[in-house]
């Protein structure tokens, strides 16, 4: 997807934008944190609209000291319940239940999570299903997702096979609740690997990340995407010089240059509009 591309999509996006008002931080307390495959669109599969849910997400199969710490700035923009879910094509293999056994604990025996009610599951990339390895509290922010997830599941349409040629998305953004990049992009599972942290950093492990996209794929565009209005990243002109440099690094580094068209963007939460960052189009 080009840039010129992108921007037509987010055309017809703006076309039927209502989202402006949506506040920013967990209208309902929670946290949804994803690692794993890239395969899920968490605003279908769970039931969350703009402004539900917190949603840091790697592809690192399990819990990173980063995790961990987007998950307290979680906390301290409001949310109360946390819901981690590790992404797989094996829900049911013995080392699904083990890792998230020993993502439990971590999250639990981290003290800067201690406000937040954790809970952990596996996704099943090949059937959308949401299985919890953690009790289910009953009539829960953690009990609804559950029970939107059987709704998804009924209706499940398994990844797209991604026609050979055929340009792979990877998109790195922020947590924020008010973004679905899924739909801001209009793009569907298997096309796209979705990468959020608190303010859109390109950290080295979402450098290494992107790095592995590239070679799976061949061939990516890669889309850093801040947004404004972040409560991760406040400063607007840090923000969007960070956003170049995270571009232009991701540009230089040899394993994702010359196989990736890079896009630097920022996205108004308000408007639902995508600026092009990059410095000829400022
Ligand atoms: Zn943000």
């Amino acid at each position: 997807m080009s840039i010129d591309e992108l921007l037509a999509v987010n055309e017809r996006y703006l076309a039927q934008f209502r989202h402006g008002a949506v506040p920013a931080g967990t209208s309902r307390g929670l946290a949804v944190s994803i690692v794993g495959h890239p395969a899920v669109d968490p605003h279908r599969a769970f039931g969350l609209a703009l402004g539900d849910a917190l949603l840091p997400r790697s592809t690192e199969p399990r819990v990173t000291a980063a995790l961990r710490g987007d998950l307290a700035v979680a906390q301290h923009l409001g949310a109360r319940q946390a819901l981690h879910v590790l992404s797989t094509d094996a829900p049911n293999a013995p080392e699904t239940t083990e890792t998230l056994r020993a993502d439990l604990e971590t999250l639990r025996a981290d003290p800067q999570l201690f406000g937040l009610d954790v809970h952990v599951g596996s996704y099943d990339v090949t059937t959308g299903r949401l299985e919890l390895v953690t009790g289910v509290p009953a009539e829960s922010e953690i009990s609804a997702v559950l029970a939107a997830n059987e709704r998804y599941v009924a209706q499940f349409q398994p990844p797209v096979d991604v026609a050979r040629g055929s340009r792979h998305l990877s998109v790195v953004t922020c947590m924020d609740s008010r973004i679905n990049p899924e739909e801001l992009l209009n793009v569907d599972l298997g096309t796209v690997t979705v990468r959020r942290n608190a303010g859109a950093h390109v950290t080295d492990e979402v450098l290494d990340g992107l790095a592995g996209d590239v070679a799976a794929h061949g061939a990516v565009d890669l889309l850093v995407l801040v947004h404004e209005d972040c409560k991760a990243r406040p400063d607007r002109e840090e923000r969007l010089a960070g956003a170049r440099a995270d571009g232009s690094a991701a540009a230089r580094d040899p394993r994702i240059g010359e196989r990736a068209e890079v896009i630097t963007g920022s996205y108004d939460v308000h408007t639902g509009r995508l600026t092009d960052l990059r410095p000829a189009h400022r």
